[in-house]
């Protein structure tokens, strides 16, 4: 078992690194790396104020669990805020915000937030997307992250009646347009199970169609569990990977021995 999507208390997750650590090797995960939300102008709310403390813990880990379990630095960096490459072993790019008319609003912090969010468009989710995926692709395919993160965030709150945009086709025309964008860049898809273990949804980012369109194009894919606990480092990455073999993938991507590599799902 690998897991590289991982936040701790560096950032906005529940456990220490140390702690995350100690799991990961009880749990018998060969790789773990540490993922926390970069420092982000604008939203100092969630993200690590620290950025040179955190690389000196994760390195401290490294060495002093050397043996044990392979660990990697990564960062999940937010569009709005591209990170020192160098510092990093990994980069995790996501979108987290809409900004619009000089308004910085999270997309996904609360229903209540998405609520103002959607607001800015009048109300119109299609609108909406637009604006999003067309923000996230520009930095994709100018930054090239390692990963691409959650790709649909903007989904995580529809999932009870999917009104919006999980049964919109309208929106799906967006999304699948945008995901052959993003695809482009030969960044490595996330397959991200975080707001199943948070029961927001049933189903990992992305929806089930951009996955047969990542299929359909080889596009590389890596299991995510975005965890912000100790617990959930690999949270239903078994019945995930049964999934994808569904829907045609053979592989996943991981990061072991310092390089990304290909192996079976
Ligand atoms: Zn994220
Ligand atoms: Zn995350």
């Amino acid at each position: 078992m690998y897991s590289y999507h991982v936040h701790s208390t560096l950032s906005d997750g529940k456990h220490t690194p140390e702690e995350i650590v100690k799991a990961a090797i009880e749990a018998g995960l060969v790789a773990l790396g540490f993922s926390d939300h970069g420092f982000t102008d604008g939203d100092l709310s969630y993200c690590m104020q620290d950025e040179d403390a955190y690389i000196r813990e994760i390195n401290r880990l490294k060495e002093a669990y050397a043996g044990q379990i392979q660990l990697y630095r990564g960062v999940e960096e937010d569009a709005l805020c591209p990170r020192q490459r160098e510092k990093f072993e990994y980069i995790i790019g996501s979108c987290h915000y809409i900004v619009k008319d000089g308004k910085l609003l999270p997309i996904d912090s609360s229903p209540e937030c998405f609520e103002q969010c959607l607001l800015l468009f009048d109300g119109d989710p299609v609108a909406l997307a637009q604006s999003y995926y067309q923000n996230f692709c520009a930095y994709i395919c100018r930054r090239k992250p390692d990963i691409i993160g959650h790709f649909d965030l903007i989904t995580k709150y529809d999932e009870p009646d999917k009104r919006l945009f999980l049964e919109n086709p309208q929106y799906t025309a967006v999304a699948e347009t945008y995901v052959l964008k993003a695809l482009q860049s030969g960044c490595i898809f996330e397959v991200n199970t975080g707001a199943i273990a948070r029961g927001l949804r049933t189903a990992p980012y992305p929806q089930e169609n951009l996955l047969y369109i990542l299929r359909k194009h080889n596009v590389p894919i890596i299991l995510s569990s975005d965890s912000h606990q100790a617990d959930t480092l690999t949270f239903r990455f078994d019945e995930t990977k049964r999934y994808l073999k569904d829907i045609g993938f053979q592989k996943q991507t991981v990061l072991l021995d310092n390089a990304f590599r290909e192996i079976d799902l």
